[in-house]
């Protein structure tokens, strides 16, 4: 995140200290791994499967290759496993170490596991699938640069991330009306994409059944959940803090808001703190 408006947020919520400390270190171990370039497809080869709904990374036709990714998800565990001060996540990084050592071709299983494969299962599947995808994060970068510089949003307004297939993790509303326009925003790949703005991308429900609420003193932050399901998705509404306000771990609170008020979490998360540490 950019570090004056990430500051000034963690000094105002002193309880996300902690994520935030670990973010950090992440993000420093990561920009110190080896970056391959990301492989940009023909997107004119790819234009049919976008028709009909199939996700960069899971059309044969764009042919992407995620391997790269995991190489850099695997230097990015080994490289951690081995810094100091990380507490109870420093033996959790090890067993990990190890454990991809042991795969036959971990880069390829790593990959295919990030993208949905279950013949992997890893001890500690929060904690790979946080430093795996943003891992690959940064090594789409380029090409989601690419992809959102080519798409045509009108054709594209599903509840599933157009690069990745995950779903939501928060939604971003901006501009002014007649022009408002909502985005989902994916967690994982970090793409934004046009959706409609009433409709549920949990249960699909669009009978204007969104329910807001708004959050004082937290920058245009607020809750839209949704009547039929329940469901919530954190959303900010405005725009040019979306480094900060977007990245989910910031609004952690927000999610401990909507719990409290009987809303559940569909969103796809990377911070689930509750499985960080699962084996
Ligand atoms: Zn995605
Ligand atoms: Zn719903």
């Amino acid at each position: 995140m950019s570090a004056p408006a990430g500051d000034a947020w963690l000094a105002a919520h002193p309880y996300l200290a902690r994520v935030g400390g670990v973010y950090a270190r992440i993000e420093a171990a990561l920009a110190e791994v080896p970056m391959p370039p990301a492989v940009v497809p023909r997107w004119e080869d790819y234009r049919t499967d976008y028709l009909e709904g199939v996700p960069v990374l899971e059309s044969a036709r764009a042919g992407v290759d995620l391997e790269p990714a995991g190489t850099v998800a695997i230097a990015l565990v080994e490289r951690l496993a081995v810094e100091p001060g990380l507490g109870v996540l420093s033996d959790a990084l090890s067993s990990l170490a190890r454990e991809l050592q042991g795969l036959d071709d971990p880069p390829r299983v790593v990959a295919a596991w990030l993208l949905g494969d279950t013949v992997f299962a890893p001890m500690a599947p929060g904690l790979l699938l946080c430093l795996g995808w943003l891992s690959a994060e940064r090594y789409l970068r380029p090409l989601r640069a690419s992809y959102e510089g080519w798409r045509d949003e009108e054709k594209w307004l599903r509840r599933y991330c157009p690069i990745c297939g995950s779903g939501p993790a928060m939604a971003q509303l901006s501009g002014a009306d007649p022009g408002r326009m909502r985005r989902l925003v994916c967690g994982r790949c970090g793409c934004r994409w046009q959706f409609r703005r009433t409709q549920c991308p949990f249960c699909e429900n669009d009978a204007q059944q969104l329910s807001v609420v708004v959050v004082e003193g937290e920058a245009g932050l607020r809750i839209d959940s949704c009547k039929a399901c329940h469901g919530y998705l954190k959303t900010y509404d405005g725009q040019g803090d979306e480094e900060v306000l977007l990245a989910d771990w910031t609004s952690l609170h927000l999610d401990v808001l909507a719990a409290d008020r009987g809303l559940e979490r569909r969103a796809a998360s990377l911070y689930d703190f509750g499985t960080l540490l699962a084996r």
